[in-house]
């Protein structure tokens, strides 16, 4: 008997001719997540699904560790044989039923056999039957119910192997990372873009990631915390380069030259740019940003019409519909709740204006920032020059 994880996909299944490509994919991930748990895995893919081999390992850390694997609908502890006689299979069956519930409460329960390797001599129909026949004999406290059952024992007699399992552990679902290419996240040391971030990388983009400071207006601690922020993001989206944008020059000098109200709005259009710049570079094909319609000034349909004019790459808010109960839902899910509400100072509070236009109109914003021009290329060129990139 092997002690095995099956692994079920979700939306993977559908996909036509380049099926391979994503369960190859998803075969990376899992690989390397399965790096950070002690010993050696073994992957395969077969027909539709895939195997975790756990020999002498430890079950648990390894379905934790599959459990932050986008792609993976279904994670579900098998013991597996080679080949079994009928005699052999309620063997088996009881010993898989002593080792998952080693003190099994009253439940209703219902046998689930499917039969591929129709050399087996039995019909499905008959082997539900006589093991069913046996667990009631074994288990006093069981119940059929053929329709809603607790407890659902499945058997997979397939050609080259017998799959024995009960237990399915829900995975994140959503596709492999790497599978949908690559897009630059605007991460803040907020709230929500980490959340913005986790869902890119949830249909498979991979990340890479920007962040403006203002030192010394914001601190040291305040830019480790995206460092941090961004190491949670990775758990889930892999490696990330994380690019750390000295914005103090700028942001002043936009507060000395524009009419305050604008300030944030002329102060997004920089951030944008400079992170479009850098997607391009990186060959990422979107900028994502954790805005949400009407949240703050900046995040009316009017200001986003506004940031979004100086961008050509398209900007994707996958949170632009969420309510903040519901991405606070997620920022505790995947953990990084309890990081983004640390204290610490962000550079767009520091100059914010008391009163923001809440709909600015393209043409004023445009002739705001002209006041710039001839003075903010050098601090705009120093600033992509002085970037630090952090690789996560
Ligand atoms: P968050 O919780 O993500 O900080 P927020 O509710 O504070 O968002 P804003 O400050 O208006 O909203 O920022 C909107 C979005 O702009 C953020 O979600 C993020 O994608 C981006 N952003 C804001 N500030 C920064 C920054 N300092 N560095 C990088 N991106 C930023
Ligand atoms: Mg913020």
């Amino acid at each position: 008997m092997k002690q095995t994880l099956l692994i079920k996909y979700s939306e993977i299944g559908v996909k036509g001719k380049n099926r391979y490509v994503f369960e190859d994919m998803l075969v990376k991930n899992m690989k390397s997540a399965l790096k950070v748990v002690d010993g050696v895995y073994e992957v395969r893919k077969a027909s539709g699904r895939m195997y975790v081999n756990c020999e002498e390992k430890d079950l648990d850390e390894a379905i934790e560790a599959l459990k932050k694997v986008f792609g993976i609908a279904w994670i579900c502890p098998v013991s597996q044989y080679d080949r079994l006689s009928m005699d052999e299979l309620k063997a088996a069956v009881l010993k898989h039923m002593q080792e998952t519930y080693p003190s099994l409460e009253e439940s209703t329960f219902k046998v689930n056999c499917r039969r591929v390797d129709k050399a087996f001599p039995l019909t499905s129909m008959e082997v539900n039957e006589e093991i069913g026949g046996i667990l009631l004999d074994a288990y006093p406290q069981l119940k059929v119910d053929v329709h809603k059952p607790e407890l659902m024992l499945n058997i997979e007699l397939r050609p080259y192997d017998v799959n024995i399992y009960s237990k399915q552990i829900e995975g994140l679902c959503g596709m492999p990372v790497g599978s949908g290419g690559k897009a630059m996240l605007l991460l803040s040391g907020g709230i929500d873009s980490p959340v913005a971030g986790y869902l890119m990388a949830k249909r498979g983009v991979s990340l890479d990631a920007v962040y403006f400071h203002a030192p010394p207006y914001t601190s040291e601690r305040a830019k480790q915390k995206v460092v941090d922020l961004a190491k949670i993001v990775s758990r889930y989206a892999g490696p990330i380069k994380l690019h750390v944008v000295n914005f103090t020059e700028i942001q002043m000098k936009i507060y000395e030259i524009c009419p305050h109200d604008e300030l944030t709005i002329i102060m997004r259009r920089f951030m944008m740019r400079i992170a479009e710049h850098f997607a391009k570079q990186e060959d990422c094909l979107g900028l994502v940003t954790g805005e949400s319609i009407g949240q703050v000034a900046s995040q009316t349909m009017q200001s986003m019409v506004v940031t979004n004019e100086v961008c050509t790459l398209p900007v994707y808010r996958p949170l632009c519909c969420f309510d903040k109960m519901d991405i606070v839902e997620i920022s505790e899910k995947i953990d990084a709740y309890e990081t983004s509400i640390l204290p610490y100072e962000d550079c767009c509070t520091i100059f914010v204006a008391k009163h923001p236009v809440t709909k600015p109109r393209l043409d004023r914003i445009q002739k705001s920032e002209k006041r710039l021009d001839g003075i903010i290329e050098e601090l705009y060129q120093k600033a992509l020059e002085t970037t630090e990139v952090i690789e996560i």
